[in-house]
């Protein structure tokens, strides 16, 4: 992990899914030790695992061909060669002879040929090498299951209670699933990121993101419940309406794949990664290339160096300017058409004086993601008190997080961080720069903006 962070890694994702709640504990509180031993911040995401259907474990790994048949019977004990359990127990209920079943985010399909009182009998359309726990896909409109599950809610205690920085739901489907994870919000609590992967969360996105505070294309599950030939386009949808919305969009799923086993990507993975960050997705994540890959910190290097070339090429003052013209800037309330105004002045006021950075005196992160959204090309400098808020900013486009110890008067306060930027060289005297943050430290909206020489 260690090797992770010194390659790169921003935001660690535990994925509940797999291994025991203890195990990712104790993953969590090493990342802490890690990052304070290199000084730096590192985000640590705990992916609940929600109504996912998974097959019971199989162990040694199995091959399965096309044309071979399997009996797929509710259940929790372990599968073997001809018959899978499945941890759905209205599998016989709610699956029907012709459905065709992902095993895998899609790497082998099976279809239901049969229906007896004990088992679905299925043949193999497409195969391959099966291995643990891996996903059942069922089309999330026949499940009965709402997420969050009472089991996400037990892992969530246990997650919290830890002081994680950012909380997954998976399968969600409306806002109200985003409500009923029942957190106090950001930063008390954890940022909560809203998985996009059925085809119910498409139609709600916008309530989706409103209630969400960053937002992750799943698109292992979500290329299963849509068609393939839409993913690029739903992807591109959803981060437009996360940079509206101001909420980080995270791309996730198969981004460095053949990196499991291959020392380099394929040229295909390579245009991903960078055409994501062109898409405006504030985050790239790993999966399996991380969780099982050969070489993890190799990965993260290469995913890296990818993403960086891509921020050197974007083409910034037509992202701003397309984001103020587009009409896609429609705030939903009052303080959003406030913070809207407000980032959108200090991008411009940032540009025609040509500042060295921009300044952000922050308790919730609020303002930089706000601000991020516009992509400014001048350094984004995050100062908060909360540390939680520091780490839940690692998922922020652009943004460098540096902690204070209080915030007081907007005078007092610009001089302290000013003070702190100039010592860690990333300002100089003579530098002017854009501050924006609320006029006295109880302001819960950023509501000034500053231009400012440093001393
Ligand atoms: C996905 O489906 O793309 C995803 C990120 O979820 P998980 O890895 O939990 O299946």
């Amino acid at each position: 992990m260690k090797a992770m962070v010194e390659a790169g890694m921003d935001v660690a994702r535990l994925n509940l899914s797999h291994g025991s709640v203890d195990d990712s504990i104790e993953r969590l509180k090493q990342l802490r030790k890690i990052s304070a031993t290199l000084g730096r911040e590192v985000g640590v995401m705990a992916d609940l695992p929600g109504p996912k259907v998974r097959i019971g474990k199989v162990e040694p790994a199995l091959e399965i061909q096309v044309d071979d048949h399997i009996d797929l019977v509710p259940g929790h004990e372990p599968s073997k060669k001809g018959t899978f359990t499945v941890d759905y127990e209205r599998l016989l209920i709610d699956v029907r002879v012709g459905d065709r079943l992902s095993i895998g985010d899609g790497s082998m399909i099976l279809e239901v040929v049969e229906s007896t009182p004990n088992a679905l009998k299925s043949k193999v359309l497409y195969g391959g090498i099966v291995q643990g726990r891996p996903g059942l896909h069922i089309p999330s409109d026949r499940l009965q299951l709402t997420t969050p599950t009472p089991h996400d809610l037990k892992l969530l205690d246990a997650m919290v209670e830890n002081d994680i920085d950012m909380v997954a739901l998976s399968f969600v489907r409306s806002a109200h699933d985003v409500r009923r994870v029942g957190l106090e919000p950001a930063p008390r609590g954890p940022l909560v990121v809203a998985k996009i992967e059925t085809k119910a969360a498409i139609e709600n996105l916008d309530a989706i993101i409103s209630e969400s505070g960053a937002i992750m294309v799943a698109r292992g599950d979500l290329g299963t419940e849509c068609s393939l030939h839409q993913l690029p386009h739903l992807q591109k949808d959803i981060i437009a309406r996360c940079v509206a919305l101001g909420r980080p969009a995270i791309t996730a799923t198969q981004m460095l794949e053949s990196m499991i086993k291959a020392p380099a990507p394929t040229r295909a993975e390579a245009s991903d990664v960078a055409n994501a960050v062109f898409d405006g997705t504030s985050a790239v994540m790993l999966s399996g290339e991380t969780a099982i890959g050969h070489d993890p910190a190799h990965v993260i290097a290469t995913m890296a160096q990818i993403a960086e070339e891509a921020d050197r090429k974007f083409n910034y003052d037509g992202w701003a300017r397309n984001l103020k013209r587009s009409g896609m800037l429609e705030p939903q309330s009052e303080d959003a058409a406030v913070t809207d105004t407000m980032t959108l002045a200090t991008w411009e006021a940032a540009r025609s004086i040509n500042a060295s950075a921009i300044v952000c005196i922050t308790r919730s992160g609020f303002t930089v993601r706000a601000i991020a959204r516009f992509r400014p090309d001048t350094p984004i400098l995050a100062f908060s008190p909360e540390d939680r808020t520091l780490r839940q900013l690692t998922m922020s486009w652009g943004a460098n997080p540096m902690k204070i110890d209080r915030i007081d008067d907007n005078r007092t306060t610009v001089e302290e961080v000013l003070a702190l930027a100039k010592a860690q060289g990333h300002i100089r005297s003579g530098d002017t720069v854009a501050v924006l943050a609320g006029m006295d430290g109880k302001s819960a909206a950023t509501d000034s903006l500053r231009l400012v020489r440093c001393p």
